[in-house]
């Protein structure tokens, strides 16, 4: 395990995200500050004592490092997540979520939150992955995700069959120390038998899960695709949306007073997206894309409270680094400005997130995980797809070589 590093050390480039907006202007490069594992400082330069590190990374931006709120680190990312789950062991599930880490953490993305893997072996993975900051994003793991007998995703071992079931599920995974409980309010496109608009529990059964995790400390965070399933999760009171696609049977079904009652609650909407292009996303998907893409933007033009999520690891086109590449899409594919876009990767699931005090943003106090990318952000959000620096907890994990010019 590396040594953390204590000294001071300080990241001047020509541009910051500070997780809300671009800070520094033209000609005038911005001081990132770190002690050890904490940002103490972001402002114009400054001269230093001797012994602080001083990193000039010329023509770059820096961003805190990014937050994906929903992944499946255990998945391999192949067409079939049934038949990768019954082919594979724990010990194999465990080593693909290793790899899946390191993978992310080298494309910037610092902090993790895990929606679904099978039995408890994500909270094992979390645990494991804490001693060493260098080994994976820092992160947040629900277990398996509660769903009904046969249910989406039932392979993962969390079928309950009515409510009492799901108050003792949300007990058990307390005890367990998931950090979040995660609940199908309906259907999904990859479990054979069950359908993306199809509600599972209703709000009865949602809300006992709410109850109960609330109760002791936990937020709750609902898989909802179907307009029911997401009107039922808004009135039990979940702490994240998942998907909130509106499906249909057939397309996508916009209900405008829906997405009113949406954004007036201020629920946080954890979107998915971000996928590599020509490669296989779910067939239910595919054939949605257009409509799936304009109602993801209605709902941030109408103000509901939004950030990107990947969901990866469910097919080839969702590798667990695919965050990067989701933050240009907002951009490229929605139309997004590129300092609300980068909002909605850091901050906005920080903040929906609960966990605001730990990520998501750079300033004084905040932990040190930031991204560093060649070139301006603000103009090209592109910039995303060439890191050159990426720190976790004040460790450098990777570095591209392109632009050290270290100097005392
Ligand atoms: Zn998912």
């Amino acid at each position: 395990m590396p040594v953390r590093e204590r000294e001071m050390q300080v990241l001047r480039a020509g541009q910051v995200f500070d997780g809300e907006r671009f800070v520094g202007s033209r000609g005038s490069a911005v001081d990132v500050v770190l002690d050890g594992d904490t940002v103490v400082r972001l402002g114009p330069p400054q001269d230093y004592a001797s012994e602080v590190t001083v990193r000039d990374l010329g023509d770059a931006t820096v961003l805190p490092g990014l937050v994906d709120g929903h992944q499946h680190l255990t998945w391999d990312c192949s067409p079939d997540p049934l038949a990768w789950h019954a082919d594979h062991d724990d010990e194999e599930l465990l080593q693909q979520g290793r790899d899946n880490a390191r993978r992310a953490l080298a494309a910037g993305v610092t902090t993790v939150r895990d929606l679904g893997g099978r039995h408890l072996l994500t909270v094992q993975l979390r645990d494991e992955l804490a001693g060493d900051p260098t080994a994976g994003p820092t992160l947040l793991a629900a277990g398996p995700a509660l769903t009904t007998s046969g249910g989406h995703c039932w392979f993962l071992g969390g079928e309950c069959a009515d409510e009492d079931a799901l108050r003792a599920a949300v007990s058990r995974l307390v005890a367990a120390g998931a950090d979040v409980v995660k609940v199908m309010a309906t259907g999904g496109q990859l479990t054979p038998g069950s359908a993306p608009h199809e509600s599972q529990f209703g709000v009865t059964e949602l809300r006992a899960v709410v109850e109960s995790a609330h109760a002791a400390g936990l937020p709750v965070a609902a898989h909802a695709h179907g307009t029911g399933g997401v009107a039922d999760a808004l009135t039990a009171g979940v702490d994240t949306i998942e998907h909130c696609s509106f499906m249909s049977a057939e397309g996508i079904a916009e209900d405008t007073a829906l997405v009113d009652r949406l954004a007036a609650s201020g629920t946080p909407l954890s979107l998915t997206g971000g996928y590599i292009t020509g490669l296989p996303v779910p067939p239910a998907i595919a054939i949605r894309m257009p409509a799936l893409l304009a109602h993801l933007r209605r709902l941030v033009e109408a103000g509901a409270n939004c950030f990107l999520s990947t969901d990866a690891g469910i097919s080839p086109a969702k590798p667990h680094d695919v965050m990067v590449l989701g933050a240009t899409q907002l951009v490229s594919m929605m139309g997004l400005t590129a300092d609300t876009a980068l909002r909605l990767c850091t901050s906005a699931p920080a903040d929906g997130m609960g966990i605001a005090d730990r990520a998501g943003r750079l300033r004084a106090g905040m932990p040190a995980d930031l991204l560093v990318v060649a070139g301006r952000a603000d103009d090209d959000a592109e910039a995303l797809l060439r890191p050159v620096l990426v720190l976790h907890g004040g460790v450098i994990v990777t570095s591209s070589g392109a632009s050290d010019p270290l100097r005392h």
